[in-house]
């Protein structure tokens, strides 16, 4: 008896998780406000030399806050540039 159990297959690799996340979080919290947000020197920082430790918090701060989760990913970004 073979029984077909319907399944998706779910292969994320890294950059299409990231690509959703990425898409996800960058409008899901728009944070109008700017409430609690760290500043721009900080998500500079954690871009350019992430400490685990400190960056703790800001980290957090980034998964439920876009506008800092887009401007951090822009600083990502400009740091590449750089660097290539
Ligand atoms: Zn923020």
């Amino acid at each position: 008896m073979s029984r077909k159990k319907q399944r998706h297959s779910y292969d994320f690799n890294d950059a299409e998780f990231f690509g959703f996340a990425k898409s996800y979080l960058s409008e899901a919290f728009p944070n109008p406000q700017r409430i609690g947000c760290p500043a721009n020197s900080d998500l500079q920082r954690m871009a350019e030399h992430p400490v685990e430790a400190r960056d703790a918090e800001v980290s957090e701060h980034l998964t439920c806050c876009s506008p800092c989760f887009n401007r951090y990913l822009e600083i990502l970004a400009s740091l590449r540039h750089r660097t290539a």
